[in-house]
């Protein structure tokens, strides 16, 4: 089924649980959040494979973010609000999810990220109840790969009121360029103040763990998992490629926040990225490599399914979800 919404006439929407795209009038790819993908927000996980490895990404819920003018350095709220409608989506705010990702892969679980540990949006913090519905026990997570150091990636590593690590048997990798902006004493009077305190907790948690590895650009954290540093969203934002045989999935984590918004405008600068320009720069040459490649990505805020393929859109890209 296929109806136009009263945004922009020219995008047709698809509706139909199949991820299908059309090709609108002026030759822009349009998709709708499908019931399917509402379905699996509800269920909390999603599990497919990539070569012989399962993949499954894990809701910890999503921020219901109220309308700021803040929020995206280069488009207005009514732009937001009219790509949120074109996309599906309610425009009464943003809903931005997170999603992590979890491979099984040579006998090991290995989790990217770790959510928001229960401690930012009270609508988020599902990810200990969505992994045990998808079989998924945190006492036999083998490794936590972090991205990056921003609390709703970060916070899931540390209880709430004691900071004692919630994973203290797993390996913890992290990418070194981000340790050293976020360790370094100098750092907390460089940050905006709403960031202080997440650099003060970072400086006060990681650097006691013994359990935690540091990591460069282009290093095979586990077998066939390696670090593609996409730097820009922070500092030391990164990448991992899981390969397995022909088979590809690139963890995309931060590279856009959510797709109907900075998949479609690559070029919108999300308040969040801390180096725009470099951030704008990554997010193309990965979408570009995950293109090339034909694999699969999942993104930390795309919700559920999580995962699926890039297209090129005109200017921008769009995002094809697997389900
Ligand atoms: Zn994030």
């Amino acid at each position: 089924m296929t109806r136009q919404t009263g945004i922009d006439r020219r995008d047709f929407i698809v509706s139909a649980a199949a991820a299908a795209s059309v090709l609108s009038l002026d030759g822009r790819i349009v998709f709708a959040q499908s019931k399917a993908e509402a379905d699996l927000m509800a269920k909390g996980f999603y599990t497919f494979k990539v070569g012989d490895i399962e993949v499954t990404t894990v809701s910890d819920g999503e921020w219901l973010k109220p309308h700021d003018p803040d929020f995206i350095k280069n488009a207005t709220v009514e732009e937001t609000k009219a790509a949120l409608a074109a996309a599906g989506l309610p425009t009464d705010n943003v809903r931005i999810p997170f999603t992590v990702t979890v491979v099984k892969t040579g006998g090991k679980t290995i989790m990217f990220d770790a959510g928001t540990g229960a401690q930012l949006a009270p609508t988020a913090g599902k990810l200990a109840a969505n992994m045990a519905a998808a079989g998924i026990d945190p006492k036999k997570i083998d490794m936590v790969v972090v991205t990056h150091f921003h609390p709703d990636h970060v916070f899931g590593l540390m209880e709430k009121d004691t900071n004692a690590q919630v994973y203290p048997d797993a390996e913890i990798i992290v990418p070194n360029a981000e340790y050293a902006f976020w360790t370094d004493p100098a750092t907390i009077a460089k940050l905006p103040e709403r960031r202080q305190g997440l650099a003060k907790r970072i400086q006060a948690t990681m650097p006691k763990w013994s359990n935690l590895t540091r990591i460069d650009d282009g290093a095979e954290v586990a077998p066939g998992i390696v670090a593609v540093a996409a730097h820009g969203h922070t500092p030391g934002h990164t990448t991992y490629l899981v390969g397995s045989g022909k088979d590809q999935l690139l963890v995309l984590a931060d590279i856009t926040n959510i797709p109907a918004l900075f998949v479609k405008n690559p070029g919108w600068h999300a308040v969040f990225d801390s180096d725009p320009q470099a951030a704008e720069a990554s997010r193309r040459r990965m979408f570009d490599r995950v293109i090339a490649d034909k694999a699969i990505m999942t993104g930390y805020h795309y919700g559920m399914p999580g995962a699926g393929r890039i297209e090129k859109d005109g200017n921008g890209y769009a995002f094809v979800p697997l389900a």
